[in-house]
């Protein structure tokens, strides 16, 4: 199948932190794509997968990466600059949702939150989903966190969505939870039999948590999962 691909403008560039940054790029017209879905980036031959961060339904196309140290494309996007164009690939694959009002659980780490905040906007935004939705966010360290206002600002606005973040790396001073997501997601899955579970982000913890999530009877037709 021919992959259609599409000329981009970048519009804003901005550091997340110190490794992950946001790229909003114009969208192109007629660009429709899912929650959830990626799309590959094309430099010559160079062609590298990211989840959209933003929601179908925004004017714009956004992306969050994270630069790798000695990663081809990463250096590549270090040195991007606003104005220029790039060439994005039509929308590919099946992590996403559909319009139904099902309680879901969602599990990120790092850059994996991608995905999984277009799906959840989306969700509560768009589809005014009314059931429960949580996210359980992993980061290493307390300088690594990020989106965290907004994710707030989405807890004040719908009730029914609540987060935590936890950090497998923090500091004295962190008075959110600790250890990794695995650790984290005991108490959360009790009851929890019928949700909908959506993971991503490093194949480690996606690996980690699946096995979690089955020993613990959950039916792997509702586990669903994208790596990094
Ligand atoms: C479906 C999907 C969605 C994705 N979505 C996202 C997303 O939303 N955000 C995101 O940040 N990433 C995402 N990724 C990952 C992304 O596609 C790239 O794999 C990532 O950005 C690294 O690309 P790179 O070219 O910089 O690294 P590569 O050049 O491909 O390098 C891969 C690894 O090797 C290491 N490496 C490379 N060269 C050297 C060297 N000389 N010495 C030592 N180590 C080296 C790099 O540090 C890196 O860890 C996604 C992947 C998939 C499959």
């Amino acid at each position: 199948m021919k992959i259609l691909s599409y000329q981009s403008k970048i519009i804003k560039k901005e550091y997340l932190n110190s490794d992950i940054f946001h790229l909003k790029l114009i969208k192109p017209n007629g660009y429709t794509f899912l929650p959830g879905q990626f799309l590959q980036t094309i430099f010559v031959d160079l062609k590298r997968s990211y989840s959209i961060f933003s929601k179908p339904s925004d004017e714009t196309i956004d992306l969050c990466i994270k630069l790798l140290s000695g990663g081809v494309a990463s250096e590549m996007f270090k040195n991007i600059e606003i104005g220029e164009e790039i060439t994005i690939s039509q929308p590919m694959g099946h992590f996403t949702i559909l319009e139904d009002d099902i309680e879901r659980t969602y599990i990120a780490t790092g850059s994996g939150l991608a995905p999984i905040i277009s799906m959840i906007r989306t969700s509560l935004e768009d589809y005014e989903h009314k059931s429960k939705i949580y996210l359980l966010f992993g980061l290493r360290y307390i300088e690594n966190i990020f989106y965290q206002k907004e994710l707030e600002a989405l807890v004040n606005k719908y009730p029914n969505f609540s987060f935590d973040i936890t950090l497998s790396r923090p500091t004295t001073s962190w008075i959110g939870k600790n250890g990794r997501v695995s650790v984290n997601l005991a108490e959360k899955i009790i009851d929890k039999k019928n949700n909908l579970f959506y993971l991503c982000g490093s194949p480690e913890m996606v690996k980690d948590v699946r096995k979690i999530l089955i020993d613990n009877k959950i039916d792997t037709k509702n586990i669903k999962f994208e790596i990094f």
